[in-house]
């Protein structure tokens, strides 16, 4: 990728990141695919030169940076042959901790995130519902407070890292929606011990397409009781919370896009140089080499696109001009561009290398499982244009 026009600091993370990366080859990558063994050495690398604090404060053992070095580090993990699977391996480390940053008290904070930073325990992200999908406001898991603790009953979907997991960020409802006046309103946001051995906590793997080292999973909750004190902020204000490390994720989610894209027009580009067919290389042929120039370029306007977003989003800590309205749409639109531009790259590097396009040891195809993730998650292409339609052109609600 073309790094020109990106600040020092960022220069600074992808150099320190790809020299992290250099040791994880791209055999490392497809052995774990094919077995669905969790890379557990990536994630020890990056704690213990401190990368899993990367936009976490300071005085708790974090680097104090933003969401646009943050990003840079997610798009360099991917672009280096890690994927989606590699950045997902610290994914939720870095963006749900934000809310957790932001709203929690400073005992919370001391207690939970310098553990986290130093890679001694971490997170998995907790929001997603079999009955109630992209209809987040109508979740039914239930946290009942109970003298000092909360009882939480209900079942939860495609919980990546759960399994390796020793906390979550929860998102569930303290307030039923019967008894509310915004469906907003009465949801919580938790950092709950994630304990297996402890009564009412079961999980189960789900087979997937892409990804496979990192493990996605549902999981099932029957009066799991976790401390009070576990609850981050007001309690009922946790939709309101989680939205923070939202916008942020789509940040990463887009960094992680563009990784893949460009590493799979990497090896596009390769091989179309050294296969020769017909007395000449397959990248001569018009037929070759325009899809593969066209991917480029949408994946140049999505770098401009994700990279403007994650410097809204870090702005806006100290710039009150910049809104949450105009965080929403750039974090939104950048996700999008970078997953469609991801996809296409992706398509058009499988079909530049033919046959071999289909070959595992190529890691194309694997490239092209991954990059149905940011397509469908956090939230789907669908619902980015239901938020465009209605907040970016003020058209009226489509559902
Ligand atoms: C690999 C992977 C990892 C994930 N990791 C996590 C995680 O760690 N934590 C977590 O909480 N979640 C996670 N998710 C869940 C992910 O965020 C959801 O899958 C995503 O939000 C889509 O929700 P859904 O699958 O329930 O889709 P549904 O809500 O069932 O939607 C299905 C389809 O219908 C479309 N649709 C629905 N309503 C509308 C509408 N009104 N207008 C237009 N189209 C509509 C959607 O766009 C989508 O294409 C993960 C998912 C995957 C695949």
């Amino acid at each position: 990728m073309e790094t020109s026009g990106f600040n020092e600091e960022q220069l600074t993370v992808r150099d320190a990141i790809q020299k992290i990366c250099s040791n994880y080859t791209d055999e490392y990558w497809m052995e774990h695919d094919q077995s669905g063994e969790y890379p557990h050495e990536l994630h020890a690398a990056l704690a213990k030169d401190g990368w899993i604090g990367i936009a976490l404060p300071e005085e708790l053992g974090g680097a104090g940076l933003g969401i646009s070095e943050a990003t840079m580090m997610l798009h360099t993990i991917a672009e280096s042959g890690a994927g989606i699977a590699g950045a997902q391996s610290i994914h939720a480390n870095v963006y749900a901790t934000q809310p957790v940053a932001k709203f929690a008290t400073p005992e919370q904070r001391q207690e939970w995130l310098p553990k986290l930073i130093r890679g001694e325990s971490r997170t998995c992200f907790g929001v997603t519902e079999p009955n109630t999908g992209l209809e987040t406001l109508k979740l039914r898991t239930t946290a009942t407070r109970d003298g000092d603790t909360y009882r939480i009953s209900g079942q939860k979907i495609w919980i990546s890292s759960a399994q390796v997991a020793s906390h979550m960020v929860l998102l569930a409802r303290t307030t039923p929606l019967e008894s509310v006046t915004k469906a907003s309103e009465g949801l919580s946001l938790f950092y709950i011990p994630f304990d297996r051995s402890q009564p009412g906590l079961d999980l189960r793997r789900i087979p997937k397409m892409g990804g496979r080292a990192v493990d996605a999973n549902e999981v099932f909750f029957d009066n799991y009781t976790v401390p009070a004190s576990a609850l981050i902020g007001a309690e009922g204000q946790g939709f309101k919370i989680v939205l923070h490390g939202m916008n942020a994720e789509r940040c990463l989610l887009a960094g992680e896009a563009l990784g893949l894209g460009y590493a799979a027009l990497g090896r596009a580009a390769k091989y179309a140089r050294e296969r020769v067919v017909f007395g000449r290389p397959i990248g001569m042929n018009q037929g070759i080499q325009h899809p593969l120039a066209s991917a480029f370029m949408h994946l140049e306007a999505a770098k401009l696109s994700t990279y403007h977003a994650a410097r809204l989003y870090d702005a806006s800590r100290t710039d009150s001009g910049v809104t949450q309205h105009a965080i929403g749409v750039a974090c939104n639109s950048a996700k999008y561009l970078a997953a469609e531009a991801a996809f296409v790259a992706c398509e058009r590097a499988v079909m530049a290398l033919g046959g071999m396009g289909y070959a595992q040891e190529y890691h194309v195809e694997r490239y092209l499982r991954e990059c149905f993730v940011p397509r469908i998650a956090p939230v789907s292409r669908e619902m980015i244009m239901n938020f465009i339609g209605e907040k970016a052109l003020g058209l009226p609600r489509s559902y």
